[in-house]
């Protein structure tokens, strides 16, 4: 027994050892979802303000996409925790446990919260043939086209497939859901016809907006944003749909057990990067709004998380949006 604690005591201590000299090799953030979209798009701006505070390590980004981001969450959950894999996830955190019925982890406690990284609101964007040139215009569309219109999405529990379903039910239409493993692969569909609607960030639709690949209707936050291509886009809730509310927020995660000194340095170095001028200046480009309150703080990531779930879980079971 005395020797097993020895035993114990020297690995314990090994770990310490490792933890003071953290980084010392790659770091990868997986992304759940599909390169090229939103998520990853953050990803990879925080992966580049990252690196300095980190020592200089490289970071590498994993897109395990699928599953409205289940799959790569659930790959970060069961990975060693020693803080070289690490989960850059976005609302899926708080809508994935009341959509989809059987979570493979546990969101309150496999993960070491690190902090939140920005909050980004979405747009409602049609295909670029859409003959609707306003968001009244598009309500009448929907209204003609019933039963025949395509909506995209990047999988159960995602943000877009949250937007898509409180749309429908504000709305009163039914349209078919077309799943995708990221927005990246859907706003292609989009510009090509094969789709007709989509609701996404506007760090993925902004570019698009800007190319006059896709048409946009309308933002999902209560008011309108002040970016100087989106800021003539009108909100939802002036638009009609009276509660219509909706902001993604992305976070920075470890396994659950990875050591508080590995934890820390990473969200000291989060810290760092959320006040990088490069990174705000990209992310607000793209509409997005860089974290810059207490969310940073690891107690506090986790208080916002757990808020996030009762806030949205009697919205999504009132609005009998569930998906199998
Ligand atoms: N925007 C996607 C979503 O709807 C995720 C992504 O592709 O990054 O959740």
């Amino acid at each position: 027994m005395k020797k097993l604690l020895a035993l114990t005591a020297i690995a314990a201590a090994a770990v310490g050892v490792h933890a003071q000299d953290f980084p010392t090799k790659p770091i990868s953030i997986v992304v759940p979802f599909s390169a090229g979209g939103p998520t990853d798009r953050v990803a990879r701006d925080l992966a580049e303000a990252l690196r300095k505070p980190l020592g200089g390590v490289s970071i590498v980004i994993d897109n395990v996409p699928g599953a409205g981001s289940s799959i790569g969450a659930a790959k970060v959950a069961r990975a060693n925790p020693d803080g070289y894999t690490l989960l850059l996830n976005h609302i899926g955190m708080s809508t994935v446990p009341t959509l989809v019925r059987n979570v493979p982890f546990k969101v309150e406690s496999d993960f070491e919260y690190l902090g939140i990284v920005n909050d980004v609101p979405m747009t409602l964007i049609a295909k670029p043939s859409m003959p609707a040139n306003n968001y009244k215009e598009l309500t009448a569309w929907i209204a003609a086209n019933k039963g025949k219109i395509n909506l995209g999405n990047a999988g159960v529990g995602s943000a877009s497939h949250l937007c898509g379903l409180l749309f429908q039910s504000a709305t009163k239409t039914e349209m078919t859901p077309v799943p995708y493993k990221g927005t990246a692969p859907a706003i292609t569909d989009l510009i090509g016809g094969q789709i007709d609607l989509l609701c996404d960030q506007t760090t993925n639709t902004s570019p698009q907006i800007e190319g006059k690949k896709v048409k946009a209707y309308a933002v999902t936050t209560s008011k309108r944003l002040t970016t100087p291509l989106l800021k003539d886009l009108p909100t939802l809730q002036e638009s009609g749909l009276k509660d219509f509310q909706v902001t993604i927020w992305h976070g920075l995660y470890a396994p659950k057990g990875t050591p508080a000194a590995v934890t820390k340095k990473l969200n000291d170095a989060l810290k760092v990067a959320l006040k990088d001028p490069d990174f705000i200046k990209k992310q607000e480009g793209l509409g997005a709004v860089v974290t810059s309150d207490s969310r940073v703080e690891p107690a506090e990531h986790k208080k916002f998380v757990a808020a996030e779930i009762a806030k949205w879980s009697p919205i999504i079971k009132a609005a009998g949006v569930y998906a199998d």
